[in-house]
Parts: structure tokens; sequence; C-alpha cells
């Protein structure tokens, strides 16, 4: 059976939820090899293990490690001739498609980045427009690489052996060129991450600045926060809690709009959430064509109660 190289997506071991999406996907159509790149090793194991990584090829190297993401895409270069695999898959994440579109010059191979769904003869699914229509591809050039949308599919365990091996990659002075000299850790908040939160709050320009009111519901539900791009480009919250075509696609079991009127390229990045429900000021508003419940009222009344009220049950 071919192998298929997964690039891990993981903080300092803690492997990201789209990594065991990707392992899951892997399964399809070959033998799911795991690249590490960093430090954690020990930490990240028993997660890639569990979502079936036969094998894991460790990179440590400060080549790699310290550098931004040519060499990340080097010693995939490097893996993928070593190991012909039946394709890589990736996290369609900026870093993740950057080092894709770097690895398919490297190899002379064809790319598909943001699929939604990956089937197992490797044809892909993507979703353009912001969401307005899905096209059907596949690679036909060299191997397949594949970065694919964060909730695009759901982790299923399948314990395998993740025999681990350094793998040492010979890395060229220009992919050296530019090096990361300082971390600085994301400010915790104590929410869980948005792309992978199973209930997500959001809220739109109606907050008027205030995310006081969203953030309390959210704690309330053990929801992360999430933001529409009027409220972003207010600089009310940052850019990293964005949903949305030019943000991040969310995906989770509940998904609550306030104060969003629900422009398309703020559905391009929650309509897939399994229950929607908006609270919106205005019967009008287009977010309420689309959702399960709609609450019609004053997001600074409604969600205080509503944060109270489960507070209380
Ligand atoms: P508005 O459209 O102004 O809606 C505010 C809503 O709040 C209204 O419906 C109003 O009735 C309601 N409201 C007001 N006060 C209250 C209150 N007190 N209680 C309850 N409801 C209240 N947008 C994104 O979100 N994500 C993206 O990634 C994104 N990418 C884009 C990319 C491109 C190329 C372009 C052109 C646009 C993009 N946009 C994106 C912007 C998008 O078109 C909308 O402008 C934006 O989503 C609007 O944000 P909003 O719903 O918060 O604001």
């Amino acid at each position: 059976m071919s192998e298929v190289l997964v690039l891990v997506d993981h903080v300092d071991g803690a492997v990201r939820k789209t990594t065991t999406e990707l392992l899951t996907i892997a399964r399809q159509f070959g033998e799911p090899s795991a690249v590490f790149v960093g430090s954690g090793f020990d930490a990240a194991k028993d997660t890639l293990a569990e979502f079936g990584a036969a094998k894991v090829y460790r990179i440590e190297s400060a080549d790699v490690s310290d550098h931004l993401v040519a060499p990340t895409a080097e010693a995939l270069a490097q893996l993928v001739e070593r190991t012909s695999p039946a394709a890589v898959l990736i996290a369609s994440n900026a870093e993740g498609k950057e080092i894709a579109a770097r690895l398919s010059i490297k190899t002379g191979s064809g790319l598909i980045t943001d699929a939604v769904a990956v089937a197992a003869d490797l044809t892909t699914t993507q979703s353009v427009f912001a969401g307005s229509y899905t096209v059907q591809a596949k690679v036909t050039t060299g191997t397949p690489i594949i970065t694919v949308k964060p909730n695009s599919a759901t982790p299923e365990a399948a314990p395998a052996a993740a025999a681990d091996e350094a793998f040492e990659p010979t890395i060229s002075d220009a992919a050296r060129a530019a090096k990361i000299t300082e971390r600085k850790p994301r400010e915790k908040t104590g929410r869980p991450d948005l792309t992978e939160a199973a209930i997500v709050v959001s809220g739109g320009r109606g907050t008027n600045g205030d995310f006081g009111p969203v953030e309390a519901f959210a704690d309330a539900l053990g929801a992360a926060v999430g933001a529409s791009r009027a409220a972003v480009d207010a600089g009310w919250y940052p850019h990293a809690n964005q949903v949305g075509q030019t943000g991040k696609t969310v995906s989770p079991q509940l998904y609550v709009a306030n104060g969003i009127s629900g422009a398309i390229q703020h559905r391009a990045g929650m309509q897939t959430s399994k229950t929607i429900v908006a609270v919106n000021k205005d019967e009008e508003a287009p977010i309420f064509e689309l959702v399960d419940f709609g609450v019609v009222g004053d997001l600074f009344t409604v969600l205080p109660q509503a944060t109270e009220a489960i507070e209380k049950s």
C-alpha cells in the first residue's frame, strides 16, 4: 500500500484536530505517514498513533524548525522523492498553503488548495465563490498535493504503530534566509480554538464594539468567540477570530451569530455549522434565511438573559 504523507500541524507537540482529520482522510487511499517538524514529538506520538499514522518522519533539525516555511517545503520534497507517496495532505491555513505551493513547484506536481472533501480516488471537492458552487478536481500531474480545510472530515481512530524515524533533510542556504527570531505565544483566553470548537458564538457590527455580552455568553457555553469582518475591520476583535471568506472556516455543532447581517462572505465561513442560531434586531436580516432558530431582538437584552439562564441551569 502506498504511503500518504500528512504534515502534522501542532503547537509544541499538541496535535491540532485538523491533523487527525487529515490522517482519517489519508487512510482512504494509502497508509498515512505523518511528517512531524519541530520539538514535542513525545507529546504528539500517542495522538498520531491513535488516528492511524503507521510511520512518522521526525524532522528536528533547527535548519527547518527555526525558519519560515521554505525549509519545510524542501524537506517534504525530499520525502516525496524518497517515498513516492500516493498524495501529500496539508492543513489549509496560511502556512500550510504556502508550504504546499512551494512543494508543488519543487516536485513539478499538481496542487489543489482548500478542499472540503477528498474521495478515495483522490477527487477533491472545493467550495468556491463564497459557497455558491462546488467544484470537483483531481491532480493529473506528479504527486497530488492537497490542502484540506479544517472540519472537512470527522476524525476516526484507527490505532497504528506511529513508528518514528529521524529524517535529516538537506536544506539550502536560500531556504534558510528567513529565520524566526522570536515566538510570541497567543494570548491565552481559556476558550477553545475557533476552528476546533464544538460551539462558536460570534459578534458583528451590531455589538457596536462591545463584545462583553458575546464573550459572557460564549463562556457560559464553553464556546469559542468569532467575529464578522465588519467587527474586525473596526478594530473591535482580532483578525484571528474572523469567520468567513477571508477569515476562518468553522463547522461547529452550534453557531450563534449576534448582530451579524449574514453577508455571503460571512456565510462562506460558517454555513456548514450543524445548528445555526441568530440574534438580530432586524427581522429582515439575511442571516434569518439560514438559521435553524432565530431571535429577533437586541443582543444587549437577549444575550445577558440567555447567559443567566444557562448559568442557572
Ligand atoms: P452588518 O452587515 O453591518 O450587519 C450588522 C447587523 O447587526 C445588522 O443586521 C443589524 O440589524 C444588526 N444589529 C445592529 N444592532 C444590533 C443589536 N443591538 N442587536 C442585534 N442585532 C443588531 N465578512 C465576514 O464576516 N467575514 C469575511 O471573511 C469577509 N470577507 C470578505 C471578503 C470580501 C472580498 C468582501 C468584499 C467582503 C468580505 N466580508 C466578510 C464583508 C461582508 O461583505 C460584510 O460586510 C460583513 O460580513 C458585515 O458584517 P456584519 O454582519 O457584522 O455587519
